[in-house]
């Protein structure tokens, strides 16, 4: 990738933070890749297409680094899980033998998996002694019939926004546009309409709680990039009639890009809690704009709204005024005080490590002008705030886990290793389900008691 691309791509339009940061946004701050190189966020966003063989060239320690980290779920294909990489060892470096190996990695997976594509990701050490990538999956293409896809997001070009950009914008450049959907399916209800996701990766299999309420508006999701996406579904995106930009800032430019390229309007929501589930529902009516399908979400919205308050009820009356310590960052830095405050729970602080002002903005809109927000603390601060407001549990990501259990914290985790689907209605049953169980657990008042030696 040429410096003046990742200027380019560091130097975002659509982002509000990046318009008040001089330098750009994502700036590369060589040997600071802590949180994740550009590498692993191309592999974060692309990763999840799962009939693609995705190959990382180089050393076998990135694969494994990056590798199924994250729990996004496939309802068919399992391709995506093998973990395909060139293994690239300190005699291949000094002979040159890079490039070789790779050619003959890509033959070997079309060979063996018949993928819908191959995908090879550059990390630092080829990309440090030059090998192109380009030029090897072209030299392949040429023996094999599925589209072969150079990733060029070395480690080193800068953080994890940008290898999410990068990815997202290879998509738009060689993927998107590439095929037609299938013919629109026959719909009871009305006339259907295509939309695409981005930003939603399926975690715990929450896409899983959206699509059947999509399916009863007669929105159909062409692609989502990328949770439980298929290849020939990507290609196909451009015929999208909206699209959403699911929690996920870091791949604004894919959104822009497909606004300027087919015109597809856009807008960004979160499917965490009651209030931005209906929002984001209403503003696919609004964009689509069409009377009937306005109509259906109305009632839709009224028929759930309805069946959540008989399931929530139980578990309201048990949350009602608990404090929550939250520290996650991002676009969850607001979505989830949003789902909380929905179960009638007091949300004391919240984290913003990631967060642009816009986010902040919202946080603040949420819990008041002197809402407590906590950039990158260490965990003795974190607990510090959590005894000072009194916080009955801590929502955060697994490494903080242990700081809650140390100090005898309820916890629940709600990042990206998280094993339960909190977005869309059902998932602020399980949200409700996992608080009450961690917070009417047993075990806190047995490890809060004093041992029976003293
Ligand atoms: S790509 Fe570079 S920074 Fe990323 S894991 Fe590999 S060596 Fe480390």
């Amino acid at each position: 990738m040429r410096k003046s691309e990742i200027k380019e791509l560091q130097d975002e339009p659509a982002c509000e933070h990046n318009k008040k940061s001089k330098s750009g946004c994502a700036p590369a701050t060589p040997g600071a890749t802590a949180g994740g190189c550009c590498f692993d966020g191309a592999q974060i966003t692309l990763l999840p297409i799962t009939d693609v063989a995705h190959i990382v060239h180089g050393p076998v320690g990135c694969a494994g680094s990056s590798w199924d980290k994250r729990g996004t779920q496939s309802s068919g294909p399992e391709l995506f899980r093998l973990g395909f990489t060139t293994d690239l060892n300190e005699q291949d470096v000094i002979m040159g033998r890079g490039e070789k190996r790779l050619y003959h990695s890509i033959l070997q997976a079309a060979k063996k998996h018949s993928p819908e594509a191959i995908f090879v990701y550059n990390t630092c050490v080829p990309a440090m002694e030059g090998d192109d990538i380009e030029a090897v999956c072209r030299m392949a293409q040429l023996k094999i019939t599925p589209p072969v896809i150079a990733i060029d997001a070395a480690g080193f070009y800068g953080n994890k926004n940008l290898g999410n950009r990068i990815a997202g914008e290879l998509m738009v450049d060689k993927v998107v546009g590439t095929a037609t959907p299938a013919p629109k399916p026959e719909f009871s209800g009305g006339k259907i309409h295509d939309i695409a996701l981005v930003g939603e990766y399926n975690i715990a299999g929450e896409l899983w709680h959206i699509l059947p309420l999509l399916d009863k508006l007669g929105l159909r999701v062409l692609a989502n990039l990328s949770g439980d996406c298929r290849f020939k579904e990507l290609q196909t995106m451009h015929h999208a009639e909206a699209l959403m930009l699911v929690c996920s800032r870091a791949q604004i430019n894919v959104a822009r890009k497909l606004e300027q390229k087919y015109q597809i309007p856009w807008f960004e929501g979160s499917f965490y809690g009651i209030r931005d589930i209906c929002d984001a529902l209403r503003q696919f009516a609004t964009l689509i704009d069409d009377p009937d399908l306005t109509q259906r979400t109305e009632l839709l919205i009224a028929q759930e709204l309805a069946w959540l308050d008989l399931e929530l009820a139980p578990y309201r009356e048990q949350l009602q005024g608990k404090k929550a310590l939250l520290y996650t960052g991002g676009v969850k830095s607001w979505s989830i005080v949003s789902a909380l405050q929905d179960l009638g729970m007091k949300v004391v602080a919240s984290g913003t490590r990631k967060s642009t002002e816009e986010d902040k903005a919202r946080i603040r809109e949420l819990m008041g002008a002197d809402a407590i927000l906590l950039d990158e603390t260490s965990p003795r601060n974190l607990l510090d705030v959590a005894y000072q407001y009194k916080a009955d549990v801590m929502i955060a990501g697994g490494r903080n886990m242990y700081t809650a259990y140390k100090a005898r914290m309820p916890f629940v985790e709600v990042n990206q290793e998280r094993e339960h689907a909190f977005a869309g209605f059902k998932g602020m049953v399980t949200l409700a389900q996992q608080l009450c169980l961690t917070l009417e657990s047993p075990v806190w008042q047995q490890a809060r008691s004093a041992v029976p030696w003293q």
